[in-house]
């Protein structure tokens, strides 16, 4: 079965009330050869929210084997998550007062990065993850890695061997359809004492800054503070502490622990429910949808208007994101005519759907446009300062999110 659709939340089994459809989507992060005459399969790409405990979520699952093969992103390469995962480690070492006695895993480990930090800081490691090439880089460079989906019987073979005082998730937790079963699983590794910390893109924050385009399908669940201390209850463990970090445009790492653990801080879960507010609520969630419909209408129709004029629009980045907003506007070669992007292992493909070439950077110098639409909106200050050529000779860039329009 490559899609199933969800009728009940994942959480807490409540009732699920679908509020933005994105439409047909490809796989974001699947980029075409042009040279692959099969067609792109789609699937529809639908938020919703439980009417119960409001946790947001797809009501499509795509079959993770076909979702996560050959999974490409690689953090190493981009030293922001470089910095973001040393960060994380001495913050976890801190808190825990980890010593050279203990023992961390990481879910999702992909090449080992976040666990190399904390094997710098003298503490033992393993990894788990489930691309296998992944995985034999990792053992190779000296980070012990399982290559495997998580699951209770991986928690129990591993633990028992030994029991980790911290089992870790980042970019993997919001990615798995049994979420609660993955939770039991880190818990069955983890000693009595042994806390489980996840880092989540933050819902609230995808509301404030209309990040709609963030909704893929390996991106399962869009987590706030209350929804997830309900799902830690469900599964009778407990939220012990949630704070927000500025990872993927804003993002909540929470520590989770047995009922009792002495690192709960009720006071700082209860100040962040207070400061997502609305935002991780019904009206947030009406919110985002407008905003998106609102997206959608405007940049259709700002591209229109400069095509008509004689405008040469290009696009800068290929994220997931990209595709995303592509298919969701409708937008086509004959809007954008190629989107340029550093990565070489993406250049030379076409964004699936939309079917626009992505290029090199050099194509802006040969065959420069006169308008660029920033499709890694999230990084227009270092885009912007990058192409300050492109600027002196005239060139304009638009921006999609929150709001479409051409930067002064
Ligand atoms: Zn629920």
């Amino acid at each position: 079965m490559t899609l199933t659709l969800r009728t009940t939340c994942r959480g807490c089994g409540g009732a699920l009330q679908p509020f933005l459809a994105l439409g047909d989507q490809p796989l974001a992060n699947r980029l075409r050869r042009p040279d692959d005459r099969a067609p792109v399969a789609a699937y529809p790409l639908t938020l919703c929210r439980c009417l119960d405990c409001q946790l947001v979520q797809l009501r499509e699952v795509v079959d993770p084997a076909l979702l996560f093969a050959d999974y490409a992103y690689v953090p190493s390469t981009s030293s922001t998550m470089r910095a973001h995962f040393d960060e994380f480690a001495g913050d976890a070492v801190h808190r825990l007062r980890l010593t050279e006695h203990d023992l961390v895993v990481d879910v999702g480990s992909n090449d080992g990065l976040l666990l190399s930090c904390f094997q710098r800081r003298g503490i033992a490691v393993q990894g788990i993850e489930p691309a296998e090439n992944l995985a034999a880089r990792a053992t190779a460079d000296g980070i012990p890695t399982h290559a495997a989906f998580f699951s209770s019987a991986v928690a129990r073979e591993l633990g028992a061997q030994r029991r980790a005082a911290l089992v870790t998730a980042t970019n993997v937790f919001a990615h798995v359809d049994d979420v609660r079963g993955f939770i039991r699983a880190a818990f069955e590794l983890l000693a009595p004492d042994g806390v489980f910390m996840v880092e989540v893109q933050s819902f609230a924050d995808t509301v404030s800054s209309l990040a709609f385009d963030m909704t893929y399908h390996e991106h399962m669940t869009y987590y706030a503070t209350a929804p997830l201390g309900r799902l830690c209850e469900v599964e009778g463990v407990q939220l012990l502490d949630v704070e927000r970090v500025a990872t993927h445009g804003g993002s909540l790492r929470a520590t989770i622990g047995r009922i009792g653990h002495p690192l709960a801080r009720p006071d700082r879960i209860a100040a962040r429910i207070a400061e997502e507010g609305e935002r991780a609520g019904p009206s947030g969630c009406e919110h985002l949808a407008r905003g998106a419909e609102t997206v959608r209408r405007d940049l259709r129709a700002l591209l229109d208007e400069l095509n008509a004029a004689g405008a040469s629009v290009a696009a800068y980045g290929a994220p997931a994101k990209a595709t995303v907003l592509l298919n969701y506007c409708g937008l086509g070669a004959r809007d954008v005519r190629y989107v340029v992007d550093r990565n070489e292992a993406k250049q030379g493909q076409d964004i699936p759907g939309a079917d626009i070439p992505v290029v090199g950077p050099q194509r802006l110098i040969d065959d420069p446009p006169t308008h660029l639409l920033l499709l890694a909106w999230n990084l227009t200050n270092e885009i912007v300062r990058e192409q300050e050529a492109f600027a002196a000779a005239g060139g304009r860039f638009i921006v999609p999110v929150p709001q479409p329009r051409l930067l002064d």
